[in-house]
């Protein structure tokens, strides 16, 4: 199946090591990898759309079989629009499980044909949120090991 598609939605806001690693293992998986910026949910980003595209954009393009996207409305839907037959998401610690089980079972529902893949990063991005980077970015505290320095300048020219 030379054209099986992943679609990898989130947020990334900012993108971290955590998701690099993610997206590393899945364009290892897939031979084409939609790492896409949903939209549509009500967390209030401290980057734009466009902002986090950019930064999706550099920091995939190594990667030859990674595109970058945008959506909003249902997963399954853009997911099927893209010809995606697995949806990526990341397992980190427990409580994410409770999480992204539920969003794999009523991604399910909706579209049985598209499959949720969850992924484990390396041990050091296990406790890795985009918020919790923002919140010791807004302290002043190190980021470092979290983002990469692209991502490290962007949040301390926006939080000061
Ligand atoms: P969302 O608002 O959709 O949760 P995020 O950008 O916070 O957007 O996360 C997108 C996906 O990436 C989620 O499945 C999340 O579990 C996963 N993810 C985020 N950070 C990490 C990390 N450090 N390691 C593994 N997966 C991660």
């Amino acid at each position: 199946m030379p054209n099986r598609v992943a679609l990898y939605p989130g947020s990334f806001d900012p993108i971290t090591l955590g998701h690099m690693d993610l997206i590393k293992r899945a364009a290892r998986i897939f031979p084409r990898l939609i790492v896409a910026v949903a939209t549509n949910n009500a967390k209030s980003c401290l980057f734009s759309v466009e902002e986090r595209l950019d930064m999706l954009r550099s920091h995939t393009r190594d990667w030859p079989n990674v595109e970058v996207a945008h959506f909003s409305g249902l997963t399954v839907d853009f997911a099927r629009e893209v010809g995606a037959v697995a949806i990526i998401r990341g397992l980190r610690v427990i409580s994410d499980f409770e999480f992204e089980l539920s969003m794999a079972i009523n991604n399910e529902k909706l579209n049985p044909n598209i499959d949720t893949v969850l992924l484990t990063p390396s041990e050091p991005y296990l406790y890795l949120s985009s918020g919790l980077v923002k919140e010791l970015a807004s302290y002043g505290g190190p980021v470092s090991h979290y983002v990469t320095p692209e991502v490290e300048t962007l949040l301390r020219e926006r939080l000061g």
